[in-house]
């Protein structure tokens, strides 16, 4: 599958949606989803075209995984959940039920989280 530069967070990224920013370095993107499924509920996007973690790891140079990866423990800490615990979750492709087809990662908080079964 091809990357889709009309996706929503390609929007973002270009400014032509806005977002509830959170955080932002080089490399990365940090904001609130707009429909949230736990009192804190950030998405972190990296600013270059990427589908899915599996295209972001195979095509991606190191500075930018390593920023993404620091960038969500920042965020988790810039939101304040760092302490009591938090999720990370990232849904990759059909079977993975991803919606948006620009790597994203979702942090979770904010309240104790229900155990997570497929
Ligand atoms: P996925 O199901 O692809 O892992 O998650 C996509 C997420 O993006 C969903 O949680 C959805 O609420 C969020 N989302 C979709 N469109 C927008 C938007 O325009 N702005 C923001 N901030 N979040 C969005």
């Amino acid at each position: 599958m091809a990357y889709d530069n009309n996706n929503v967070f390609a929007k973002i990224l270009r400014g032509e949606i806005p977002c509830n920013k959170v955080y932002e370095d080089d490399h990365t993107l940090a904001f609130h989803d707009i429909a949230p499924q736990a009192p804190v509920h950030v998405l972190v996007i990296p600013k270059g075209a990427y589908l899915s973690m599996d295209d972001f790891t195979a095509r991606a140079g190191d500075a930018e995984i390593a920023a993404l990866f620091r960038a969500v423990s920042t965020v988790a800490k810039m939101v304040g959940v760092s302490e009591d615990g938090w999720r990370l979750l990232s849904n990759i492709g059909a079977n993975g039920g991803q919606e948006v087809p620009h790597l994203h990662v979702h942090i979770f908080g904010g309240k104790r989280l229900g155990r997570m079964v497929p």
